[in-house]
C-alpha cells in the first residue's frame, strides 16, 4: 500500500518503520500534513499523522485514494472523524501506549510545583542558593481531584495512593469495583472541583469537554488550588486560567498542553498575518500564562519516553498490517 507518514523527525523511528513495513511504498515527511505540498502525497492510501497535523476535511477531501487515517497518538481531536466516517475512511489511533508514561509526567509536573523545583533550578543557575520563598508542600494527605478516570487517570490514581493522597474523581462512566480496590471515590464534577487541593485532567477533548475549566468552574475551586493538564489544552479556557492566576486564586499550574500551543512554533508567520486576530490574541494569552512564575509548561512531551515511542510504532505497524489483511484497523476510534 502507499503510506505517507507525517510529523516524522527521528531517523531511528523511520528506520524502525522501514524495517517492519518492507512490502509497502513508504514516504516520510518531517512536517505536518498541512505544510507538505499536496502533490507529494495525494496518491496515499494510508496516512499516518501525529497531533500537530490538522487532518481536516479540506485536506482529506483531496486524497481520492485514501482508505485509512492512523494517528500515532491516543487523542484524535486533530482528525475530522465525521468526514472520515461519511466517506468510509477507517480511523485508528494508539489507545494504550503510554498510560503509565503520561501518568509519570503528570507527577513530574505535580512534584515540581509542590517543591518549587522549577524556581530552585533557575536560582541555582544564577548562583543563588537561598531557600527564601521556596517552601513547598507535602502531597501526603492532600486531596487529588481527577476528571476522567480512564487508562491514564487510573495510573495517576495508583501513583497518588502511593504518595498517601486522598483521591476523588469524576467520570461519566464509573467503575465502583475499581474504586473500592484502588481506594478512591467518585463524586460529582462540582464536588471534585470544590474539594481538590490539586486537580488533574484526564478526559478527552470533545464538544462536551471543551473549556470544562472556565470562569464558572474555577470559581468553585479552593484558593491556592494547583491544576495539572496533560490531556488537551482545549479543556481549559486559557483566558479564565490567566485571570485566576493573575488574581492569585490559583497556586500553581503544570501544563503539558495549552490552548494555542499549535501557534507557538509558527509565531513569526502568524504575527505577520494581520487577518488572524483571534489566533494572535490566543497566542498572547498562551505566552502570558507560560511566563507566569507559578506555571510550569512542557511542550506536549508527556508521551515522549523511549518505551512509549516503541509501543506507538509497534501499534501503528499492527494497524497497517491489520488494515491490509482484513480491511480493518485493530485500534479503531469508533
Ligand atoms: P481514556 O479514553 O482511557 O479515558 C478518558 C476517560 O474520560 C474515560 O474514562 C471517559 O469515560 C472519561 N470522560 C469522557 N468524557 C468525559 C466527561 N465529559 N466528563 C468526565 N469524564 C469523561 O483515555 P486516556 O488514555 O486516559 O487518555 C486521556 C487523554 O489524555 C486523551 O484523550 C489524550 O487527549 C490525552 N493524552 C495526552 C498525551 C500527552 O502527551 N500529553 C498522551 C496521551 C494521551
Amino acid at each position: 500500500m502507499k503510506i505517507s507518514f507525517f510529523d516524522m523527525k527521528e531517523k531511528e523511528e523511520i528506520s524502525f518503520l522501514k524495517k517492519y513495513l518492507k512490502n509497502h511504498t513508504l514516504k516520510f515527511f518531517s512536517q505536518s500534513i498541512h505544510d507538505v505540498p499536496l502533490d507529494q502525497y495525494e496518491d496515499s492510501e494510508i496516512i499516518s499523522v501525529f497531533i500537530y497535523s490538522e487532518t481536516k476535511k479540506e485536506i482529506l477531501s483531496k486524497l481520492k485514494k485514501l482508505k485509512c487515517v492512523l494517528t500515532r497518538s491516543t487523542g484524535f481531536d486533530h482528525i475530522d472523524t465525521n468526514y472520515c466516517s461519511m466517506k468510509k475512511i477507517a480511523v485508528g489511533n494508539v489507545p494504550l501506549y503510554g498510560e503509565n508514561t503520561v501518568a509519570e509526567h503528570t507527577f513530574a509536573l505535580m512534584l515540581n510545583l509542590a517543591r518549587n523545583v522549577h524556581k530552585s533550578y533557575l536560582r541555582e543557575k544564577e548562583g543563588n542558593f537561598s531557600i527564601d520563598g521556596l517552601r513547598g508542600f507535602d502531597l501526603k494527605g492532600k486531596t487529588l481531584g481527577i476528571l476522567g478516570v480512564g487508562h491514564i487517570g487510573l495510573h495517576v490514581i495508583k501513583m497518588a495512593r502511593g504518595f498517601g493522597m486522598n483521591v476523588i474523581a469524576y467520570d461519566i462512566n464509573q467503575n465502583h469495583f475499581l474504586a473500592e480496590v484502588m481506594h478512591y471515590s467518585y463524586a460529582t464534577q462540582e464536588e471534585v472541583l470544590k474539594k481538590a487541593d490539586i486537580l488533574s485532567l484526564h478526559m478527552p477533548l470533545n464538544n462536551h469537554t471543551k473549556h470544562i475549566i472556565n470562569e464558572e468552574t474555577l470559581s468553585l475551586t479552593r484558593k491556592g488550588i494547583h491544576i495539572i493538564n496533560t490531556s488537551r489544552g482545549g479543556l481549559i479556557d486559557s483566558e479564565a486560567l490567566y485571570n485566576f492566576l493573575k488574581k492569585g486564586h490559583i497556586g500553581g499550574v503544570g501544563l503539558d498542553v495549552i490552548e494555542g500551543e499549535e501557534y507557538i512554533v509558527h509565531e513569526e508567520e502568524l504575527i505577520e498575518n494581520k487577518e488572524k486576530h483571534n489566533e494572535i490574541a490566543q497566542l498572547m494569552i498562551t505566552k502570558e500564562i507560560m511566563k507566569h512564575e507559578n506555571v510550569i509548561f512542557t511542550p506536549h512531551n508527556a508521551f515522549n519516553s523511549q518505551e512509549a515511542l516503541k509501543r506507538i510504532l509497534e501499534s501503528t505497524i499492527e494497524n497497517i498490517n491489520s488494515f491490509e489483511s482484513k480491511g480493518e484497523v485493530k485500534f479503531s476510534i469508533s
